[in-house]
């Protein structure tokens, strides 16, 4: 059956090949008992090992029923382990975790029985051994002598051709090694026992045949057999051992149970990066919701503007830039370049085609729409120190992007107007010639415009100080002298105050924006309203600077100077009254959702259109809301980072812990090789084990994300007065198990092929 050919094991020791076994040459029968008698030291283990395949030889050969092992892979060895040899040794080398009848199991999961046969059959070897009573107690409740029956019922349950007992008397008792010994004969009788002692009492009482060894060397054999060669028979290795998936995650359920504690602890580890993410998950959902209903509550009354002049600071221009590699340049070059090319700023020219495009917009999708025309306030007034004086408009002559002026028309929606400011005194303009005053939110209210209105300068004002105010507007034809064509504003201030057609405007009210506004949407200063604007279009576009100007479209009949591309004839138009196309609008959507309907809409107006006719619209709402969102992701990258360090040192954790738990299972390891268990096996059982324990820390952080965020909420609810504000996603805590399972198994990965690549020879001699 095995034919020793010349074999040789030399171990290398310090770098130096240590000779184990100089030369041996043995053949053994199908059925014989043989003892391997020798001194200790003298190779007798290591020689077991070569014919158990769990040691490989250095040189010879090892012929299995007359077939060379030189091309033998580790899965024949492995696969010939699991099928053929039955290992029984001096130490037992019990798995201690597991209950008699899992040690005795082992071998069978190894190859792949099913779980029912698996109980079967290693209920009956314990039975044939004598351990009926103990089939549930651990090794470590059991004397020497049971447990060798126990390692004896192990290495028969798979019913192997061969068995192997190193010692398997050495620690025990002379009336227990009888015991056993009567056991090893009867087992003897239907197969190929070799048993390897120093005993030679108990060779000689109980063996067909004895080899002496000596120095890894055969010195004598009481009946050597010729070797057979004929390839007869049945095949001993027919079967490759396989271990599936379900078994190994079976298997390392047992060891994790058996070790609870420990699972517990390098799960709890194992969870606390998955905790933090889900809390920061769960926050960051609740700020997104939160902010989500701001938008359609608070912000769903912001209007879609469409102001005069768009301002966006594009791209810088290729034009301008000569040389990619332009800073710091140490030659003699300079280049001009236009500074205004990277400043996109675009012009919306509202059209009458464009008022008329809006007024057919579906009337269900906005509450109003408003226009700021670009007429041009003529104001006089006479001063609390007696003087008349001209009312100043804006802070430096002209306006620059609209900012900087005092008067302003108010968007045309009172209520829109009084959800975000607060009428502090006085009332809201209910007259064409009635007007308010915007001050900051502190109250304030610029120096210059109070000159401009008359009022001496002083710490401080009372609301009465202020409403009742009044000023005039002054019409174009009081306003113009006309000297040869051209049209210039007269100086003298009392008599356009005191004419009978100038309009006392007086001021109403005093606003203020509201502490929880969203956005300022009214410039400080003075407001009009759009009656105002009205009623004066109604009597200018007869004045006669409009009449003459619209007789001559060329030139400019306020300065005599033909127009150009910086002021227009219909600016001019506009400003003076002859044009009553607005300058800006104002949609106000009913819904949030609307909102998007009214962009489209628009959008489908600037289709096919030149850049210039374009009208390009501003969405405030929009851009408080993407302000806020981009904040709270900014906030959630932040929390997310210092989460994912956390998980990653929590993987770190489970990847040492499961190195130490390779480390403190490496008998075990061997054992399992011993009888049978691949590489892949070995590994798949810690793999296995490590899912588990990424699962079970995964299940347990959601678990722990989820109660925290009771106390959270409750948190949340006392100090801002939002219900259920941290919500984790279902799906987010399904990932998240997930990600911690495959976290773990990565983590373990390294550890496990540690695990693996043990030698089982080194492993089983490690205590
Ligand atoms: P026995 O079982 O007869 O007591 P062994 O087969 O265990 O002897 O060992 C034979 C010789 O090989 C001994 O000298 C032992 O020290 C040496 N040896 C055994 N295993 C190793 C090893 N893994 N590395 C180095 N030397 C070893
Ligand atoms: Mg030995």
């Amino acid at each position: 059956m095995l034919d020793l050919k010349n074999i040789k094991k030399d171990y290398i020791l310090a770098g130096k090949p240590f000779p184990a076994l100089k030369g041996v040459d043995l053949n053994f029968k199908d059925n014989e008992f043989v003892s391997i008698l020798g001194p200790s030291g003298c190779g007798k283990t290591t020689l077991l090992n070569l014919i158990g395949g769990l040691d490989r030889y250095t040189s010879g050969d090892l012929l299995i029923e007359g077939k060379s092992t030189k091309d033998f892979k580790d899965q024949d060895w492995d696969a010939y382990r699991n099928a053929t040899i039955g290992f029984v040794f001096q130490t037992y080398n019990l798995i201690n975790h597991l209950s008699v009848l899992d040690n005795v199991e082992m071998s069978l999961r190894l190859s792949g029985v099913s779980a029912k046969e698996r109980k079967e059959r290693a209920t009956k070897v314990l039975v044939d051994v004598g351990l009926i009573d103990h089939l549930n107690k651990r090794p470590n409740q059991l004397s020497g002598g049971q447990m060798q029956r126990v390692a004896i019922a192990r290495a028969l349950v798979n019913n192997p051709k061969i068995l192997l007992a190193d010692e398997p008397t050495g620690a025990l008792d002379s009336e227990t090694s009888k015991q056993i010994m009567e056991l090893i004969k009867v087992i003897s009788k239907d197969r190929l026992v070799i048993m390897v002692t120093h005993n030679s009492e108990i060779a000689e009482a109980y063996s067909d045949r004895i080899v002496h060894l000596l120095d890894g060397l055969v010195t004598d054999d009481s009946r050597p057999s010729q070797s057979v060669n004929d390839e007869k028979k049945e095949k001993l290795i027919n079967q490759k051992t396989s271990m599936s998936y379900l078994t190994a995650i079976q298997t390392s359920f047992k060891n994790l149970l058996t070790k609870k504690g420990r699972t517990i602890i390098t799960a709890i580890a194992g969870s606390i990066g998955i905790i933090g993410i889900a809390l920061v998950l769960a926050i960051s959902n609740g700020m997104t919701t939160y902010t989500n209903n701001i938008q359609s509550d608070a912000l769903a009354g912001f209007p879609i503007t469409i102001d005069q002049v768009v301002v966006a600071f594009g791209p810088p221009e290729e034009v301008t830039n000569p040389r990619p590699d332009l800073e710091f340049i140490d030659e003699d070059i300079f280049y001009p370049y236009d500074q205004t090319s990277s400043l996109t700023q675009h012009q919306n020219i509202i059209t009458d085609e464009f008022v008329e495009y809006l007024k057919d917009m579906d009337e269900d999708l906005y509450n109003s729409i408003s226009y700021t025309r670009g007429l041009m306030l003529q104001l006089v007034n006479l001063s609390d120190n007696g003087s008349y004086i001209r009312v100043q408009t804006s802070s430096s002559g002209g306006s620059f992007f609209g900012g900087g002026s005092y008067f302003n028309e108010l968007p045309n929606n009172q209520t829109f107007i009084e959800s975000q400011y607060d009428i502090l005194y006085g009332e809201y303009p209910s007259s064409y010639n009635q007007v308010v005053l915007i001050v900051d939110d502190r109250n304030r209210t610029d120096i210059t415009l109070l000159e401009n209105l008359g009022i001496n300068i002083e710490d401080d004002y009372k609301s009465i100080d202020l409403i009742g105010r009044t000023f005039k507007s002054v019409l174009n034809n009081v306003y113009y002298n006309e000297i040869n064509g051209i049209f210039i504003p007269n100086t003298d201030y009392e008599q356009m105050y005191l004419d009978e057609s100038s309009i006392t405007l007086t001021i109403s009210g005093i606003l203020r924006v509201k502490e929880e506004a969203s956005s300022e949407i009214l410039d400080t200063g003075i407001g009009y309203t759009s009656e105002l604007t009205d009623y004066l279009l109604d009597i200018e576009i007869n004045s006669d600077v409009v009449r003459a100007q619209k007789e001559n479209t060329s030139v400019n009949v306020l300065t005599g100077l033909p127009f150009n591309n910086q002021i227009t004839y219909d600016q001019v138009m506009r400003t003076i009254g002859g044009n009553q196309i607005p300058v800006a609008a104002q949609i106000y959507p009913v819904s949030f959702e609307y909102k998007d309907d009214i962009k489209e809409y628009i959008d489908l107006y600037n289709e096919g259109r030149d850049e210039v006719d374009q009208i390009i619209y501003t969405d405030l709402a929009d851009q408080i809301s993407s302000t806020i969102s981009s904040l709270i992701n900014t906030i959630t990258i932040i929390l997310a980072a210092f989460a994912a360090i956390s998980l990653v040192v929590s993987s770190v954790m489970i990847g040492i812990i499961t190195y130490v738990s390779v480390v403190e299972r490496t008998k075990e390891i061997g054992i399992m090789r011993s009888l049978g268990a691949r590489k892949k096996d070995i590994s798949r059982i810690f793999n296995a084990e490590t899912l588990l324990i990424g699962f079970t820390a995964g299940v347990f952080g959601i678990s722990i994300a989820y109660l925290l965020i009771i106390p959270i909420n409750i948190i949340v609810e006392r100090f801002v007065d939002v219900a259920n504000f941290a919500s984790l996603l279902p799906t987010h805590a399904l990932y998240l198990i997930v990600l911690s399972t495959l976290l773990t198994l990565v983590a373990g990965l390294f550890p496990s092929r540690i695990a693996a690549k043990r030698d089982p020879v080194v492993a089983l001699r490690t205590e």
